[in-house]
């Protein structure tokens, strides 16, 4: 992979604001996929492709990432980007709203990424679960959304956001068939993942 053009696709991303993986929460995520070893990643949320390509380091041999995003400025920069790092072959980029794509899949996947549309956290947990692997791991960025998530603060303007990722928190921590962590890196990083039998 070319880690000058990865570099370069971060700080244009960086510039223009687009809301790319934090360096803190990157370095967790990479000790998990280290671990996990994933064939089949999927990514809800591409933005410019630069979590994707990072975390195309570590799939298996023949391993694919499949990563959806529904804004088509940032789809066709995506495409542009994996072509210039050197992994096309290994990014399958969907182009529209995860919502309507997610129940159009049938794969299995060994690690879920969630990090698109906060208010639907709760229904991309419900499509995370059902095409996970048994060993499977479910992440889920920005869960901690600024501290608003867990502050009493109830007006905010973004309060549908910090409901519905209460009620993510509230899934994966009362589903008697997950464990999951939280983490306060960067803006909160949820890791599910089945209990072992
Ligand atoms: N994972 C990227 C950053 C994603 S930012 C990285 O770390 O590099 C979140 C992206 O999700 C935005 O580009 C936004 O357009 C997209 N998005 C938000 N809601 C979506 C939805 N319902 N379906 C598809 N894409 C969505
Ligand atoms: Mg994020």
């Amino acid at each position: 992979m070319n880690k000058e053009e990865l570099n370069k696709i971060k700080e244009k991303a960086l510039e223009e604001h687009i809301p790319i993986i934090m360096d803190d929460t990157l370095e967790v995520v990479d000790k998990i996929l280290k671990e996990v070893k994933p064939s089949r990643i999927l990514e809800i949320g591409t933005a410019v492709g630069y979590s994707a390509i990072c975390f195309s380091e570590y799939l298996q041999k023949n391993g694919v990432i499949d990563t959806i995003e529904r804004e088509e400025q940032r789809v066709k920069e995506a495409k542009i980007n994996v072509e210039k790092v050197g992994v096309s072959d290994k990014i399958n980029i969907y182009e529209g709203d995860a919502v309507e794509i997610l129940p159009t899949l049938n794969e299995k996947y060994d690690v879920v990424f969630i990090d698109a549309a906060k208010g639907k956290y709760p229904f991309f947990l419900k499509e995370a679960l059902r095409m996970l692997n048994p060993t499977g791991v479910i992440l889920a960025d920005n869960i901690l959304y600024k501290g608003y998530v867990m502050s009493d603060y109830n007006k905010h303007k973004q309060r549908t956001a910090v409901r519905n990722l209460r009620e993510y928190i509230k899934e994966v921590t009362e589903n008697p068939d997950i464990e999951t962590e939280i983490l306060e890196v960067g803006d909160g990083l949820a890791i599910s993942k089945y209990k072992e039998k």
